[in-house]
């Protein structure tokens, strides 16, 4: 018997390049795992009628961890985020984002080193949204009215931003125990509590509650959103663990994927008190599918984040370190890490996974 068994959801379109990249690099670190693959998405919507079936939800239940690929959500219409439901389903509340610079790229800033925590299971993001014109959106709306004596206009799509105690309070404690553990220095807190003052608000006054319960031991600062985006172009060494409701969260992953080389290198993780769930930040990229093309790293340096929840530290670092190497050599690495994206020296998603897994 392995010593892990951990479910490998390879996802839609580029999904199961950049995850058979990431399962190869981690498989060749000899830590002893058994994948159990199964699938989720476009890919057995047809089959199963939902592209979230209930033996995907189980199996991460039963073996507790798993490795998934991206996974598109159509825009506006069809089914729901598969990639939110399983974080709702699964309760996996933090999204640790790491983005760390490193050498031989040609990115403005040196020595970035941020970490984002994401809540990730309520906010805009919670789906509680009421489509315009239905009879419950305007009976909502009416509601509202009633109780606001502010005016909606009846052709309003509606979605709600619910923000409460209970989850505001085990991101932050979490964004504060990551820090101890790890030995960061600050957490920021960012809001917009200024505009919005019961759900923002809100999340400000228990994340300055939270803090007090680790004065002395790690810093606290707080900043609006909108100013926290210029001081990062700026000034990212200014930061060192952001904490962030779920969408200032999304929208400021990416920002800060892209201060560090771009969304082919920011790897992430979804965890809940039972289970967790290791997934690069970027998306499906439905234009690169099937060529090959795209960078694997994101993928594989979330497989090192499993690792070290897995606390398997050696391979971890090991398998870090050779994603290291081959960026600062700048040869076998696909095309967004050249200088000149046509560069025809780029390599392919597989021959990149190959050259890392050579240096192991
Ligand atoms: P995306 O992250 O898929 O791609 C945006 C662009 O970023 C790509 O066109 C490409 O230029 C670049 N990029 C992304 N991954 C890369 C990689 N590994 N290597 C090199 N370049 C890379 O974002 P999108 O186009 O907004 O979303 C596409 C689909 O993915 C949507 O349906 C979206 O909902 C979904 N999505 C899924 C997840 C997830 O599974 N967790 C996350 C984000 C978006």
């Amino acid at each position: 018997m392995s010593k892990y068994k951990i479910t490998l959801i390879p996802g839609d379109g580029i999904g199961p390049e950049v995850s058979e990249a990431a399962k190869r690099c981690i498989d060749a670190t000899k830590v002893d795992i058994e994948w159990e693959i199964v699938e989720a998405g476009s890919a057995v919507i047809e089959k199963e009628g939902t592209p979230l079936p209930d033996s995907v939800i189980e199996s991460i239940k039963k073996n507790k961890i798993a490795l998934k690929g991206p996974i598109v959500t159509p825009v506006g219409t069809g089914f729901r985020s598969v990639n939110v439901a399983l974080r709702q389903r699964l309760d996996l509340y933090s999204c640790l984002r790491p983005c760390k610079s490193y050498a031989g790229l040609n990115i403005p800033y040196s020595d970035v080193d941020l970490v984002i925590v994401r809540e990730n299971t309520e906010d805009l993001y919670a789906g509680i949204e009421f489509e315009e014109g239905r009879k419950e959106t305007l009976e909502l709306i009416e509601k509202i009215e009633q109780l606001s004596s502010k005016k909606i206009l009846k052709d309003s799509g509606v979605s709600i931003k619910p923000i409460s105690e209970t989850a505001t309070k085990r991101i932050v404690k979490f964004a504060f125990e990551y820090a101890l553990k790890n030995n960061r220095k600050k957490v920021t807190a960012v809001h917009k509590a200024n505009i919005m003052k019961f759900s923002d608000g809100l999340f400000l006054r228990v994340a300055q509650e939270v803090a007090g319960e680790y004065e002395g031991r790690v810093e606290f600062t707080e900043n609006i959103v909108d100013n926290l985006c210029m001081q990062l172009v700026l000034r990212p060494h200014n930061f060192d663990v952001l904490v962030l409701p779920n969408l200032y969260g999304d929208i400021i992953s990416d920002l800060c994927a892209g201060l560090v080389g771009g969304l082919g290198l920011a790897p992430g993780a979804n965890i809940g008190d039972d289970c967790a769930v290791f997934e690069a930040t970027h998306g499906s990229a439905p234009k690169y599918t099937g060529l090959n093309k795209v960078n694997p790293v994101a993928m594989i340096l979330s497989g090192v984040l499993m690792l070290k929840y897995l606390k398997e530290d050696a391979a971890a670092d090991k398998l870090e370190n050779a994603v290291k190497e081959i960026i600062s050599e700048g040869k076998s690495v696909t095309y967004d890490l050249k200088k000149d994206r046509n560069d025809p020296s780029a390599v392919g998603t597989s021959q990149m996974a190959d050259a890392i897994i050579e240096k192991l």
